[in-house]
């Protein structure tokens, strides 16, 4: 017995380390390109939710979210869906969430335009700072930490599992704030598992501080639960079905 504990704490640091930094240089277009997993059909009907779930959005209205200003969020519901109307803003949820389990699902316009990272692009916000990519990364390259379900600018995906444009996509994303102490020093950094279409593609990595383009500020303190948010990148994207369980204790 004592034999196998001992490996077990062996191991575990070295698994552990493995997610604490990303991988290459933000943006680098020759951070290798994660391969290609074709994920099961998309499914017709959303993914019920569990009892205990916070239901965001059911397809019917965005009583939930609000603008940049706190007013009614302005993108287009219809059809069981909210559609990013280009200029509006991103929205973000009344509520405030920390640690979460949340599922979203989302489908880029088809047919696509653009290319590269202009082509269908938005943004999972985990507490409005923390982003998990979205982008139609069906056939579309761009760089590895801003490609779908990257942690943008930090970490790419362990693989390329995206749908085609026009089907719909589920993220399951598995979240763990950052801790700050009384000071508003650093304790714990932030924490991200995410599965899209089902697979994984982010297993427990550790976040260097907020995402953004071009850089990768240090955390900064902030409330413990803030908003979750939708990125309006100016692309008619998609949403359905977003629910989310804290996780908090
Ligand atoms: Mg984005």
């Amino acid at each position: 017995m004592r034999i196998v504990g001992a490996g077990l704490l062996l191991l575990a640091p070295k698994l552990v380390a493995a997610q604490m930094k990303p991988p290459c240089a933000q943006h680098a277009r020759d951070c290798p390109a994660p391969p290609v997993v074709t994920p099961g059909p998309a499914p017709h009907d959303p993914v019920p939710a569990p009892a205990d779930a916070v239901i965001l959005f059911d397809g019917h209205d965005l009583t939930q979210w609000r603008n940049g200003e706190e007013g009614p969020a302005g993108w287009k519901v219809q059809a069981g869906y909210m559609e990013v109307v280009p200029g509006a803003g991103m929205i973000h949820t009344a509520q405030g969430f920390g640690d979460v389990q949340l599922h979203v699902e989302w489908m880029a316009p088809d047919p696509p335009h653009g290319s590269d990272q202009d082509r269908g692009n938005s943004g999972v916000f985990l507490m409005g700072r923390y982003e998990v990519q979205v982008l139609d990364s069906y056939g579309n390259v761009t760089y590895p930490d801003g490609q779908a379900a990257a942690v943008y600018g930090q970490y790419p995906p362990l693989v390329n599992a995206s749908r085609k444009p026009g089907e719909w996509q589920t993220y399951d994303i598995v979240f763990r704030r950052p801790r700050f102490g009384t000071g508003g020093e650093l304790l714990s950094p932030a924490v991200i598992t995410v599965l899209h279409n089902g697979i994984l593609v982010q297993d427990h990595v550790v976040l260097t501080g907020p995402t953004a383009h071009q850089r990768r500020p240090p955390y900064e303190a902030h409330p413990d639960r803030l908003p979750l948010g939708l990125q309006d990148h100016e692309h008619p994207v998609r949403y359905r079905n977003i629910w989310v369980r804290s996780l908090e204790r």
